[in-house]
């Protein structure tokens, strides 16, 4: 049985959908094939809730070192991702989601070396809000230290099929784009500045994370956005001005499709430009 099939049954269980699964699940299979446990998340990203694990019952009594690919497998399963994305060795980083061999356990007996969370992988896990509501940034602060030297964090990509709901949030626009941007970009990515870079304090344009149209005459464009589910509008933010100096957002309506027609929800025609 495929990871999916088997999440869809525990979401159904447990009536969650994928957005607000706040659990890891960890599945023991008869008769797993050899390949090593698989530990997802549901929906990549940050914050990205939930995650399901697969593994083999055989593994629990025929791998003397199961504990360990189990809480490796656990930190996919809440997004983590692996040290060597962050620039450190595979083999040698003290993190839990290296492949370190002394940080295998012995059966019950604990490793030779106990693995710990990266600051990337603590950070990574106090972003995730759906999972750990409690945690808060004093953690990061303590482990990372100054702002400037924290690397942009890496994410896994979300399962992409689940119960028959997809995952993309679909953006489209009324006008073409420029700079090799993307209209989807006005969602579901982070804001520049990137922290990992040689000048941390400046803020610049950056084709994978923000959009630009093509001039308008009129000054207006349209974009379209489509949610895979019914969703609550609690607020929005609009972000503009990219490099701190250009095309700054200054009205904006947003209309809700109910159907065959659109209706105004809120309505912003004296947009004040914030340095935030
Ligand atoms: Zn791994």
């Amino acid at each position: 049985m495929r990871a999916t099939a088997s999440l869809e049954e525990l979401l159904d269980h447990f009536a969650f959908n994928r957005f607000n699964c706040p659990y890891v699940f960890v599945v023991v299979r008869d008769h797993l094939d050899e390949r090593p446990p698989g530990g997802p998340p549901i929906n990549g990203g940050v914050n990205n809730g939930g995650g399901v694990i697969q593994l083999g019952r055989q593994k629990l009594t025929e791998d003397r070192r199961f504990q360990s690919p189990l809480r490796h497998e656990l930190g996919h399963g809440f997004g983590l991702v692996h040290p060597n994305l962050y620039g450190e060795s595979l083999s040698d980083s003290d993190s839990v989601m290296s492949y370190n061999e002394s940080h295998f356990t012995n059966r019950f007996r604990e490793a030779l070396r106990i693995p710990r969370l990266s600051c990337e992988d603590i950070r990574a896990l106090v972003a995730n809000d759906r999972v750990f509501q409690d945690l808060n940034a004093t953690a990061v602060e303590e482990l990372c230290g100054n702002i400037g030297n924290r690397k942009k964090l890496k994410t896994l990509p979300p399962m992409r099929k689940l119960g028959g709901m997809g995952y993309e949030v679909r953006v489209t626009a009324d006008v073409n784009s420029e700079y090799e941007t993307q209209a989807s970009n006005v969602v579901l990515t982070s804001i520049l500045p990137d922290f990992a870079s040689d000048t941390p304090d400046e803020i610049w344009f950056d084709s994978n994370s923000m959009w630009q149209s093509t001039q308008v005459s009129n000054g207006w464009i349209t974009l379209n956005i489509e949610f895979p589910l019914p969703t609550p509008l609690d607020q929005i933010n609009i972000y503009s001005r990219h490099s701190g100096e250009y095309h700054a957002v200054t009205s904006a309506h947003v209309l809700r499709n109910s159907g065959a027609s659109y209706e105004q929800v809120c309505s912003e025609s004296n947009l004040k430009p914030t340095q935030s």
